[in-house]
């Protein structure tokens, strides 16, 4: 037996017009709109409400007729984000705590340089792949995130009084994105989008251990999304040891999807003293990054993460860095931000749940920005 709704159950059947793509929303709203003796471009107001120039509810609608905002709360929802925490640092990165339904934590970080905004999000609650000096990777996983609990981080920025503009994303936040693919998917299409957030493709960055699928399907978008690969060590034994999943994607399989990848890449390569950071390893990355032709982002590492890591020293990752330029490597050493509201990945929820105050600053670590 199939069981149709009533206009009457309507209430129990309300759809959340931020987890369809603006398209849609935008024909559910125009045909919903006519359906109920509006004209149709009363729907394409809705939808400006949803991303461009988002409103915190209908009721906020302000250039709708009341009655039209009253049916649309009756058929539809906007779900919010609820804020849990929000920690400023001294250098100006903030970082956000939000409280999904189900009572899960994610984390946002956004961190302004010059005039470009670039905001750190989550693609998932916690991480399955525990890479050794992750803090998100030692809470375990627990689910992957909608496509509305994505898109959604940026939309509460734009909602916060003052409102934030974002201007780059980066998913190096909470997750792997590519194993959530679809979910990223369709996000990245409100990210992009001029009826959605309007962020250009080339500032919108997708961070992986280097998920061979999920790559090849970033890859045939049209957009000129970026691809970072946390690559972290140059050789298989070393990289198995600080990333489990290295036996399922091992360093091979993640040079040949980014040769395969039409774009350039990014390396990510996390400094940890006395680990990955001596010559050697700088001559067989600097092979691994000529191979497939990629640009290297050396991070220093966070000392508020997991395991028992030891940041390399500023001047190792500098002499570092001058080894890859001498074989011909394009290097850039990330700068430390958010040092004081421990701004690496999963660090605020890890705090929240030991409820203990953040790690001071020092001079090295943090989120990293592509
Ligand atoms: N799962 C994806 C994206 C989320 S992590 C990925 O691994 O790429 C984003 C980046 O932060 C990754 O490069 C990750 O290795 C790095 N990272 C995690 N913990 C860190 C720490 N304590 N210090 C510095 N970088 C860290």
């Amino acid at each position: 037996m199939t069981e149709k709704n009533t206009p009457g159950e309507a209430a129990n059947t309300k759809r959340n017009l931020l987890n369809m793509l603006p398209t849609e929303a935008e024909q559910t709203l125009r045909d919903f709109a006519v359906e109920h003796g509006e004209k149709p471009f009363r729907g394409s107001q809705v939808v400006r409400h949803l991303w461009q120039n988002p409103a915190p509810g209908f009721a906020e609608m302000t250039d709708l007729p009341v009655a039209f905002r009253a049916l649309l709360e009756e058929h539809f929802t906007i779900p919010r984000l609820a804020l849990a925490m929000r920690q400023l640092s001294g250098d100006g990165t903030e970082k956000f705590l939000f409280r999904l339904d189900d009572g899960e934590f994610i984390e946002t970080v956004a961190i302004p340089e010059g005039s470009r905004l670039t905001l750190c999000i989550s693609s998932q609650a916690g991480c399955a792949l525990q890479c050794a000096f992750c803090a998100t990777g030692a809470m375990g996983f627990t689910r992957n995130l909608q496509m509305f609990e994505i898109a959604g981080q940026v939309r509460e920025m734009k909602l916060l009084d003052p409102p934030r503009l974002v201007t780059n994303i980066v998913f190096m936040g909470m997750g792997e994105p590519l194993m959530n693919w679809r979910a990223v998917d369709p996000a990245l299409t409100v990210l992009n989008s001029p009826l959605g957030l309007g962020i250009g493709a080339r500032h919108i960055t997708v961070s992986t251990v280097g998920v061979l699928p999920g790559i090849v399907a970033l890859g045939e978008r049209p957009e000129q999304f970026r691809l970072a690969l946390s690559i972290h060590a140059p050789n298989d034994e070393l990289r198995q040891s600080l990333m489990p999943i290295n036996t399922k994607y091992p360093l091979a399989s993640v040079i040949e999807a980014a040769k395969v990848f039409d774009r350039r890449v990014t390396f990510e390569y996390v400094m940890l003293g006395g680990i990955n950071d001596a010559g050697e390893h700088a001559t067989q990355l600097a092979a691994l990054a000529r191979e497939c032709r990629a640009f290297v982002n050396l991070i220093p590492l966070h000392p508020g993460g997991a395991g028992d890591f030891t940041p390399s020293s500023p001047e190792q990752i500098h002499w570092f860095a001058r080894r890859l330029r001498a074989a011909g490597v394009e290097v850039a050493v990330r700068k430390s931000r958010g040092m004081d509201i421990a701004a690496a990945c999963g660090q605020l929820r890890v705090e929240r749940q030991r409820r203990r105050p953040p790690v001071s600053a020092e001079d090295n670590g943090n989120v990293q920005v592509a």
